[in-house]
């Protein structure tokens, strides 16, 4: 079985093609390595291999790996991208760096609320339900604007962009539609002067397609960690 590092070193080079056929800059594009499920061990594996953004989808969990690896935190970006319930926003304000799951007012209104006055504002992306499935979490596309200029005058957290996780779908084709979809979302958001940089899209299945369309974080975790 291949060992973190070689399973970083490979998705690297998926990167890498895919920002050259994208004719991109490979700097442009940030790996995010998804390491819920896995332990602390793993991450610090991965760490190793060079590698200093992770993203959690579990709250606790999340805080207790930051916990075991605080002696690393100055080194690490920790990103929440999974569902938050406004009842879990203080332990996620003082202790992760990103929050890609926002789809309510109320959840930004607390996170900036409860971000410790000693830590850099809180980065934000919107999550989008880019393929309008009715059990996937996230705004409607519609909704997007009204909420994105709501968070963006919130004092303690910063709006990033936009964040989507869309319908698996067979071609390559297919896949790069709902990331074009995102896209262009965040472009028209960016006519109105909200000054957004980031689109994270893209997972172990479509980080090609994603990159195609202009992704600027992928979410990595199954080519870098294994299956879960
Ligand atoms: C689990 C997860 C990922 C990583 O998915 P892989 O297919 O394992 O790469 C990315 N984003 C979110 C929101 C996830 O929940």
């Amino acid at each position: 079985m291949a060992t973190i590092a070689e399973n970083i070193q490979q998705v690297r080079q998926r990167i890498a093609a895919a920002c050259a056929q994208a004719g991109r800059d490979v700097q442009s594009v940030t790996l995010l390595a998804v390491s819920k499920t896995f332990p602390a061990e793993a991450v610090r594996e991965a760490i190793d291999a060079g590698l200093t953004r992770f993203g959690e989808n579990y709250v606790q969990e999340g805080v207790e790996k930051i916990g075991a690896l605080a002696g690393l935190r100055e080194r690490l970006e920790w990103h929440l991208i999974g569902p938050l319930q406004s009842n879990k926003t203080r332990v996620v304000a003082e202790h992760f760096d990103w929050v890609h799951s926002v789809d309510r007012l109320k959840i930004a209104e607390r996170l900036s609320a409860q971000r410790p006055p000693h830590l850099p504002p809180l980065q934000l992306c919107l999550q989008v339900n880019i393929s309008g499935e009715a059990t996937k979490s996230g705004i409607a596309p519609e909704a997007v604007r009204e909420l994105a200029l709501q968070v963006s005058r919130l004092p303690h957290v910063r709006l990033r962009g936009l964040m989507a996780i869309p319908e698996p779908a067979a071609d390559a084709q297919a896949q790069r539609r709902p990331h074009r979809a995102l896209r262009e979302l965040l472009d028209a958001l960016n006519r109105e002067g909200l000054g957004l940089d980031t689109l994270s899209m893209g997972m172990t299945a479509d980080l090609e397609a994603a990159i195609l369309e202009g992704a600027t974080i992928v979410r990595v975790g199954t080519a870098i960690f294994g299956r879960r």
